[in-house]
């Protein structure tokens, strides 16, 4: 077992991006909050690259010079690519490579594992290769940062150093977004274990919570319980967004004590019964399946082949009574609009 190495802000020199011109490609959720990090704690030169949308617009009202893509990489030294994993291939063989290819040295950056991993993206020879992937979400990044002045959890890695200097540009592009800050750190990783440990999330408990949410639904509703009232209790109310809280601040188990006697007896004693040796077997096909990068096939043709899959299992979602019932609840409690 490896042991995960941290890096904390004494551990990085942001001296080494201050002379560089740092392109922010996408300015969605990522791109917008390392962005205005950058410039905010360091006063980082930051410009953006985008296609001409919403993106480009906001960018501009936030104070930075937007460019098209190839423009904007073309003016780099450092270019974060920050467009979603699915049209990343394509931005970069189409408006990056075209526009750096001739440089000297460029440093390419990644807030995810996905395309290095499976090579989708393969990355040319004049080109440091390093990846700062934030454990939180783009709007958790500006709140923690710009509002509160605390750091977040990152992982950082480099896949091609030709410089010799990629782990410096790293780590620098981590303090720089504000990931070391008071409560922050990075962690030693690397592109294939980012990006199967992020999807082993998405293809496990994150999935099956929404599932299991819904049968869970189905069994109260059909035991004569009223469906807002099945909601209420499974996620609606709020209290699951406290103990994920809970979990973060005190401790997986360590929460419980939050809840009543009866509750963590009923916990304890009824949880295993769903975590056996099956489940065991199940998450390791999964692993295989990230690992051998056949999870990663079947989602590009799934994507050649235009989404059939993905809408048809949209569809069969919205067509089930929890849908309905969560849009009309929601609506009556003026979380949602008509
Ligand atoms: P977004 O979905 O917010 O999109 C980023 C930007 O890319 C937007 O400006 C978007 O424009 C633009 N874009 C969309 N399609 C294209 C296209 N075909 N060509 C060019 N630009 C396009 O991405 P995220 O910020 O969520 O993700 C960026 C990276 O960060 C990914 O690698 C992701 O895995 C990683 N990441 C994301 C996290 C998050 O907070 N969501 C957390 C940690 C890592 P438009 O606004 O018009 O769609």
């Amino acid at each position: 077992m490896r042991k995960a190495r941290f890096f904390y802000e004494k551990d990085a020199d942001v001296g080494i991006l201050g002379d560089k011109v740092i392109g922010v490609i996408g300015y969605g959720n990522q791109g917008r909050a390392q962005a205005i990090a950058m410039r905010k704690l360091f006063n980082l030169n930051v410009i953006v690259g985008n296609i001409r949308d919403e993106s480009w617009k906001r960018a501009e009202e936030d104070g930075f010079k937007v460019y098209e893509i190839g423009e904007a990489a073309g003016k780099s030294d450092v270019i974060l690519l920050l467009v979603p994993d699915e049209v990343a291939p394509q931005v970069y063989s189409e408006s990056i490579l075209p526009a750096v290819k001739d440089k000297k040295h460029v440093v390419l950056g990644f807030a995810s594992g996905y395309n290095i991993a499976y090579g989708f993206i393969e990355p040319a020879p004049n080109m440091d290769v390093v990846m700062m992937a934030p454990r939180m979400i783009g709007w958790g990044i500006l709140h923690r940062v710009i509002e509160e002045g605390k750091g977040y959890p990152t992982l950082v890695a480099v896949a091609q150093d030709v410089s010799g200097r990629a782990w410096d540009y790293a780590l620098a592009i981590a303090k720089a977004a504000g990931a070391m800050l008071p409560g922050g750190f990075a962690v030693e990783s690397s592109f294939e274990e980012e990006a199967v440990t992020d999807l082993f999330s998405e293809h496990t408990w994150v999935g099956a919570m929404l599932f299991m949410f819904r049968t869970a639904f189905e069994v109260l509703v059909e035991a004569g319980i009223p469906p807002e009232v099945a909601l209420l209790e499974l996620y609606a109310s709020g209290e699951l967004v406290e103990i994920a809280r809970a979990i973060t601040e005190i401790g997986l188990f360590e929460q419980m004590k939050l809840h009543s006697r009866t509750s963590q007896y009923g916990q304890l004693t009824r949880g295993p019964r769903y975590a056996g040796e099956e489940l065991k077997r199940e998450f390791k096909r999964v692993v295989e399946a990230l690992k051998d990068g056949s999870f990663a096939r079947e989602w590009a043709l799934e994507q050649k082949a235009g989404l059939p899959v993905f809408k048809r299992m949209w569809k069969l979602v919205k067509e089930h009574p929890i849908y309905e019932y969560e849009r009309k609840l929601y609506k009556m409690l003026g979380r949602i609009k008509e």
